[in-house]
């Protein structure tokens, strides 16, 4: 049975937390993986990284639609990564291989509701990382779903999306996140202020 997790929003503490490497697949680490695909899936969201639910382990979960992994805007196109599973959990991931050729769209996080702006992401990436085994492994990701990954493990470093955006976005959009930032710490429990 998996659980439905709160997602924190922006001003909370824990999204600029680093994540702490995970020692070894515990039943807790697969209960919160299984949590964090039922919470991003009743998000509608495509990722989502421990700190957005609260935790600080090195995981991040990714569940893209085939259509946003095709190599045309074709329903019969052929998919763009077609060894990689659409439903993608990565743990202690590490790039270690980036392309020089970036690309900029349009992203949104659930962790900033509202809140949308082009970002620059190199368009095919190397991660080194955990399996659900244990056992370390690479993947290769390329578009949409690479650039799922490098988001997601931005994250996981404490760095988020906005960090990214142009200086003009950021001036646009300055208004909203402090709105954002005062209605997520006036609802922080007491124990994380400070
Ligand atoms: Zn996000």
């Amino acid at each position: 049975m998996s659980n439905l997790l709160p997602i924190r929003t922006y001003g909370d503490p824990i999204l600029r937390e680093p994540s702490r490497p995970v020692d070894a697949i515990t039943p807790e680490i697969n209960e919160l993986i299984d949590d964090m695909f039922a919470t991003m899936k009743a998000s509608q969201g495509c990722g989502l990284a421990a700190q957005q639910i609260g935790r600080t382990e090195a995981v991040c979960v990714i569940d893209i639609p085939e259509s946003h992994d095709l190599e045309e805007e074709k329903d019969e196109a052929p998919r763009l990564n077609p060894d990689v599973p659409l439903r993608l959990v990565l743990i202690n991931p590490r790039i270690i291989e980036a392309s020089s050729n970036t690309w900029g769209l349009e992203e949104g996080c659930l962790s900033f509701p509202d809140i949308t702006g082009s970002v620059e992401r190199a368009w095919s990436i190397v991660v080194e990382h955990l399996g659900l085994d244990g056992q370390p492994t690479t993947t290769k990701l390329q578009g949409f779903f690479a650039r799922a990954a490098q988001h997601e493990m931005d994250h996981l470093a404490g760095t988020l999306f906005v960090d990214r955006f142009s200086y003009v976005k950021k001036l646009a959009v300055r208004n909203k996140l402090k709105h954002l930032q005062e209605d997520t710490r006036a609802n922080l429990p007491a124990r994380q202020l400070g």
